[in-house]
């Protein structure tokens, strides 16, 4: 049973940034369908047994087309917001530490550098869809875009996200409307850097 992860705040707990409304659709609705939709598919397709991982990973490995695609987005789905959602804190710490601190020193520059591109990769991502900070095991560190509920590992890498931001509609629009990049501006307001840095330290072992 692929389980959603737990928020660490109250439906209010990330305002003004994120609004309740919001949280309750976002969370409530639409992460919760796809974490439905998602365990019935898995256990239709058999892998059910699986790491949403290695789901993703080995979607070629699912024949049948209908299935394979609703894996790949109901299974990102599920996937990218348990990302989006466990990262998000009323009380976030506003940069990382240790080995992630370094890294992204030494490939972006400064954190302002890396948030300054994952916000341009999200804000820049035609339609909807997700900008992600990976990792592979070596700890190199890329900013990406993808489009639906795509994600590093059902697009074949062998990286793996730690930071995901969210720019379907939904994740916005009730407060925000048209305008994402205020939205995108409010989001590293409750982004936990410390999530991030332990994340990256699970990837990099
Ligand atoms: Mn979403």
């Amino acid at each position: 049973m692929f389980e959603q992860v737990k928020l660490s705040v109250d439906m209010n707990g990330l305002e003004p940034h994120i609004d309740q409304l919001t949280m309750e659709t976002h969370y409530g609705k639409h992460h919760a369908a796809y974490t439905k939709t998602f365990n019935e598919l898995a256990q239709k397709a058999g892998v059910d047994n699986l790491p949403v991982e290695e789901v993703l990973r080995t979607l070629d490995k699912i024949s049948d087309e209908t299935l394979r695609k609703g894996l790949r987005n109901q299974g990102g789905g599920y996937y990218n917001h348990n990302l989006y959602f466990s990262t998000l804190s009323a009380n976030p710490e506003k940069a990382p530490t240790g080995r992630l601190k370094e890294e992204i020193d030494k490939t972006f520059g400064s954190l302002e550098a890396v948030i300054d591109q994952l916000s341009k990769a999200a804000a820049g991502q035609f339609g909807s869809g997700w900008s992600f900070l990976s990792a592979d095991k070596a700890g190199n560190l890329y900013v990406t875009a993808s489009p639906n509920q795509d994600n590093p590992f059902s697009e074949g890498t062998d990286r793996t996200p730690i930071l995901a931001l969210d720019v379907w509609e939904h994740a916005y629009y009730l407060k925000y409307k048209n305008l994402r990049a205020d939205y995108i501006k409010a989001f590293w307001e409750v982004l936990d850097w410390k999530v991030v840095t332990e994340n990256y330290e699970k990837v990099i072992g």
